[in-house]
Formats: structure tokens, sequence, C-alpha cells
């Protein structure tokens, strides 16, 4: 009888195109496991959207094994001890996986090689990171030339279909998703994700589906939060319920410059995972280190700046754009792209407040929160990254909202100003009750961050 092959996963929760089911099911009987591991990724465990996002992703998943004759095992742990054990239970002849990137993860990797035959697969990226390097073998730092290489390895491989499974002689136990408890009771604080989100890769096809009808339109469209104009499979990706070369071939014939853009797109993702390979903690540290020394109003220690942070994780600072986006956010797991630039920037450079207190917020509360996507773009925002916008480029966000239409979305978000007019609505003249006032103004907030600027240069 051949040995049972042991399929590891964790945010490649699919059955298409996954190679590491494939080689798997191609061995021999296969045993899909997942491993809820609050242990190994240390502060970095699952925030509660994520988590939210997981049982749906999970439930979808072993559903679908079922109706396929298989099963997909549960258990909880140190991943790496966890599967260790399970295949020294079943006498498997090796694990297969997926390789992921967080330091966490790379490190369990090794871990578990050491004890069994780990078989590492590609597949959630549209290259696997260090594909890509300089002209001097260095791995890139800058978006726009990493983009231009990786394109000359351009169209990924096409994608694969499900593999037909042979179910071992025995299944070994599994735990009871309901027992993991990943999903809110009292307070239920997601019945807004439910109204937006099909978690699985069902859900995932039929986002993509839908985004195809208008992806022509995306270059134009993408920016404007009033429009569902981007392709919202952010979550989808990220938790690998479609693969990035299947979303890629599916615009195959679809020329012009919304595919187009929307590919580059695409490729944020990869750039994210090549940076966190080169700096493994790049969302606990500036990159530039002189942003260490920059003097961030502190919530722990000054009262003022907690309630900012507090207003501002509330959709309650005055600015309607920015509670519009804290808001969705709150409300659905999920911020369209340019709000998140602008939400970002303004406690950054308008509150002052250090960008990793944001970016720990967006760990929490997106469906998408990623690792490699959300420090990356927190680091952009702020200046001190890699890649980054120039922390002296102060994002207006009064502006922002009118030159990219935002007053339907502030309507559907901010429903105190709804009845305002297209002209009011993105700086109220007079504020409706309950509609706050401003936590700052801009221009003072302007010259606040521009002063902070210029003593961190100078000390
Ligand atoms: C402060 C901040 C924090 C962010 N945190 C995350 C995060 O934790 N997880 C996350 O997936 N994205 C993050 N983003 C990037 C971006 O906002 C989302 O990927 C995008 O809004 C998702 O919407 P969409 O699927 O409709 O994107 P589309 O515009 O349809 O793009 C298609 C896909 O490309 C990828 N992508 C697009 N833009 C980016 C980008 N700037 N960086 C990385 N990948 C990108 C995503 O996988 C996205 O689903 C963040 C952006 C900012 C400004």
């Amino acid at each position: 009888m051949t040995k049972p092959q042991i399929v590891w996963l964790r945010r490649d929760l699919r059955i298409e195109d996954q190679a590491a089911l494939r080689a798997a099911a191609e061995a021999g009987p296969v045993i899909p496991v997942f491993v809820l591991d609050d242990e190994t990724p240390g502060e970095r465990r699952l925030g509660s959207a994520s988590r939210w996002w997981l049982h749906g992703s999970l439930q979808e998943l072993g559903d679908a094994l079922n109706a396929r004759g298989s099963r997909l095992i549960l258990r909880r742990g140190s991943a790496a001890q966890v599967v260790s054990l399970l295949a020294d239970e079943v006498g498997a002849g090796a694990i297969h996986t997926i390789r992921h990137y967080e330091p966490w993860w790379v490190k369990a990797e090794q871990d578990i090689a050491k004890r069994v035959d780990l078989v590492l697969h590609d597949g959630n990226y549209l290259l696997p990171p260090g594909c890509v390097v300089t002209g001097a073998g260095t791995p890139y730092r800058i978006f726009t030339p990493f983009y231009r290489a990786a394109m000359a390895h351009m169209p990924p491989p096409a994608p694969t279909s499900a593999p037909h499974f042979h179910a071992p002689a025995r299944w070994p136990a599994s735990d009871r998703l309901d027992d993991w408890k990943l999903r809110p009771t009292r307070p239920d604080w997601a019945t807004g994700f439910v109204e937006v989100w099909t978690p699985g890769e069902a859900g995932a096809t039929e986002r993509l589906k839908d985004f195809l009808d208008v992806a022509a339109e995306y270059e134009t469209t993408r920016n404007l939060p009033s429009q569902e104009g981007s392709s919202r499979l952010s979550p989808h990706l990220h938790w690998g319920e479609i693969s990035p070369a299947t979303v890629w071939h599916a615009l195959d014939g679809r020329q012009g410059k919304g595919s187009e853009s929307f590919r580059s797109e695409l490729f944020w993702r990869d750039f994210a995972q090549n940076v966190i390979t080169q700096f493994p903690d790049y969302p606990d540290r500036s990159f530039r280190p002189e942003f260490e020394k920059f003097r961030w109003r502190d919530p722990a220690k000054d009262e003022n700046a907690k309630a900012d942070l507090k207003a501002w994780r509330q959709g309650r600072t005055g600015y309607p754009i920015v509670d519009a986006g804290m808001r969705q956010l709150w409300r659905t797991g999920w911020m369209h792209n340019r709000v998140r630039m602008i939400a970002a920037s303004f406690l950054i450079k308008h509150l002052l407040i250090d960008w990793r207190s944001g970016e720990r917020w967006f760990w929490d509360t997106l469906v998408d929160a990623d690792y490699g996507n959300n420090a990356t773009n927190w680091q952009w925002v702020s200046g001190s990254g890699v890649d980054a916008a120039l922390f002296t480029r102060i994002m207006a966000p009064l502006t922002q909202s009118a030159k990219f239409d935002a007053a339907e979305y502030i309507r559907e978000w901010v429903p105190e100003l709804a009845d305002l007019t297209d002209e009011d609505i993105h700086d109220p003249p007079n504020r409706p009750r309950g509609y706050p006032d401003q936590l700052i103004g801009h221009r003072e907030a302007r010259e606040r961050a521009l002063s902070g600027y210029r003593a961190m240069k100078a000390s």
C-alpha cells in the first residue's frame, strides 16, 4: 500500500491550481491538514477579522474535499510539532506544502524538514521571491524595476485543475471547526461581513467573474471609492483561495489599459513578499533608521494622542473621507485602497502617531491582513520604507475626497452626512448633530508634521 501523503495547508485554501495537493495526489492517498497555530506566530497570531474569514474558508474547503471523497483534518497547536507528529501517526511518505514567507513559517518549515520529508511547492505568487534580482545579483528594493524584471518571466504557468483524491486506509482524528470559536458571538460584530463576503474558493471564483465585467475600466475606476471598480479579490488572494496565475490568465485576451494596470497591481503582492524575505521584521521596524528617532505622539503616554487614536479607529476624526474609510473597515473588514492611503496618511501625518499603531489596527481588523502587504504599504505611506512616498508630501484629505468623487461613499458609511450636497459633504460647513469637529485643522497638522520631520532630520 502506498504511504499517505500529508498536505499541510496554510494560506493556500483551494483545490484548483494547488501544487501541493496535486503533487501529493500523484504520490499516494492524501491527508489534507490545517493547523490552527496561535503559538508559532507570537504577536502575529491571526487578528479578529482574519479569524472570521478563516472559519468560512475552512468550512468551504472541508465541504469541497468531502464532495471529492476526501476530508480536511483540523488540528491545533504548534504547527511544526503537530504536523511532524501527524506524519508519525499516519506513517506518511512525505509532507507537501506551498512555501510561505512570513518569518515564523520559514522557521516552521525548517523545523519540520529536520524531522520528516518536507516537499515545498510554489504557487501563491506570480513568481517565487528571489527569482528576479538586479544586475548586481541583489534583490530589488524599488517596485518599478522589480516589476519590469518580473514581467520578463510572464505569463505564469497555466493553472492546473483539481486533482483526483485517493482516501487513506484510515483517517486520523480531527477537531471540530465550531469548537475553535473563530467567529464572534456576543457581541457579533461581524454581521456586516456576511453581507459583503463569501469566503472560500467558490466565492473567489464568483468575485473574479464579476470583476471581469468591469476590468476594462479598472485604470480609471480603481481610484474611485464610490464605485466598485477594483476586484475586491484581496482576502481571497491572501488566503490562497484563488491562485494569482488563475487571476492572471482569466484576463487573457482582454487587451487594454485596464487589464495591464490590474496585472501590475498583482505584482505589489509579489513585491511585498520580496521585501519581507529581505527584511523579516519589516512590520516592526522603520526601514530608514532615521524614522526610529521621529518623536511621534505616543498614545501610551499622552492622553490627547490616546483620544485621537481612538477617534481614528472609530471613524470620528471630523474628516468625512477618513471616517467613511474607518467605518467601512470596522463594518466589513475591508477598505478601498485610495481611502486606505488617505486614512493611513492621516494617522501618521495629521495625528503624528507612529505608523505601527495603524499597522496593528489593520492587522486586527482587515480580512485581507497580510504580513507583507500591510507593512509594505504602511511604510510606503509613512515615508520610512524601502520604496516610499516622501514624508513631506502630505496628503490633503479634503482635496483627495473631492478629487476622487467620494460623496456617495461618504453617504454610505457616514449616514449623519447623507443629506449634504456633493459640494458640502467633503468638508461640511455646518456639522450635523452628532458629527464631530475636526481633530486638527489641515494647515496646522501639516505644519506640525513638517516640523516633526525637520526635528528628526536634525537629531
Ligand atoms: C495602509 C495600507 C495597508 C494595506 N494593507 C493591506 C493588507 O494587509 N493586505 C492586502 O492584501 N493589501 C493591503 N493593502 C493594499 C491594497 O489596499 C489592497 O490590496 C486593495 O485595496 C485590495 O482591494 P482589491 O482586491 O479590490 O484590489 P485590486 O485593485 O483589485 O488589486 C488586485 C490585487 O492586487 C493586490 N494589490 C493591489 N494593490 C496592492 C498594494 N498596494 N499592495 C499589495 N497588494 C496589492 C491585492 O492582492 C489585490 O487584491 C494596503 C494598502 C494600504 C495603503
